[in-house]
């Protein structure tokens, strides 16, 4: 790889969250960034074919959409209402041209993680038809287990494998967030397991202490996480496609978002 290769870098609008999707579109396009993964809630504010537009029209290559899931609820009805969003969402990334849906698979506090487990895996088989009709990918994206109370159910790759090897689809698969999973000592078996059907790879790192469990995520290289370990891992089991930056951080939205993408592109080439 050149020094200076950024052709396999993205980065996720929540990364660059003061931003709104236009400012987004303009402001990596300004620094060389090739790919986007775009968060719903960049597009709310355009509506879907506002925002497909800009990102036809911007050049940069859509890598995801992020994200669905939350399938998991108490009652019927709302697992069923879980599925239609899923089902709108995917209508949602074939419009911007994202090729694919990560979802945060979701969990309700007090409900048994066993039934969370049990919704999640049933709501993906019942949306999966419509993915497949709309040629649009799912990739289950295991959660570190700090979130296992409200967020997902799903918190090891293990599990997400099992998931995928249960509903044997061509359209469903894994995401491999190091942020989430850097601590499973299973993890570089898992990803091998997971081989092919790793669809997506994400990159920040874990900071000590950690300020904030849901917006205190690091730069690469700034953290404990051993990112080209994990990087190789995950090339070695064939994965040749984005490198996602997914930054939450309170701190580093506070920056100037031109120097923060600066800052990322620094970090990309010498720890990740
Ligand atoms: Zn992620």
């Amino acid at each position: 790889m050149k020094i200076t290769d950024f052709s396999r870098l993205c980065i996720h609008t929540m990364t660059t969250k003061p931003w709104s999707l236009e400012e987004a579109i303009a402001g990596y396009h300004h620094a060389g960034i090739p790919g986007i993964t775009v968060w719903r809630h960049h597009i709310e504010p355009f509506g879907p074919s506002e925002a497909a537009k800009l990102l036809h029209d911007s050049g940069l290559k859509v890598v995801s959409l992020c994200r669905g899931g939350f399938f998991p609820a108490t009652s019927a009805a709302a697992r069923e209402k879980a599925r239609d969003d899923n089902r709108r969402i995917i209508d949602e990334a074939a419009m911007i041209g994202a090729p694919l849906v990560v979802l945060v698979c979701g969990a309700v506090p007090g409900l048994p993680l066993s039934d969370a487990r049990q919704h999640i895996l049933d709501g993906i088989a019942a949306v999966l038809p419509h993915a497949a009709a709309s040629g649009i990918k799912l990739s289950i994206e295991p959660l570190h287990p700090m979130y296992a109370d409200d967020r997902s159910a799903v918190n090891t790759l293990e599990q997400a494998n099992n998931m995928v090897s249960a509903l044997k689809s061509p359209w469903l698969g894994v995401t491999v967030d190091v942020y989430h999973c850097w601590w499973d000592p299973m993890l570089k078996s898992e990803i091998e397991r997971a081989g092919d059907t790793i669809l997506s790879f994400h990159v920040s790192d874990w900071r000590t202490p950690t300020r904030d469990i849901l917006n205190d995520r690091g730069m690469m290289g700034e953290g404990c996480i051993d990112i080209r370990s994990i990087r190789r891992w995950v090339e070695h089991a064939g994965f040749r496609g984005f490198i996602e930056v997914e930054i939450f951080s309170n701190q580093f939205w506070q920056w100037e978002q031109d120097k923060l993408l600066e800052r990322i592109k620094q970090a990309y080439l010498t720890s990740v």
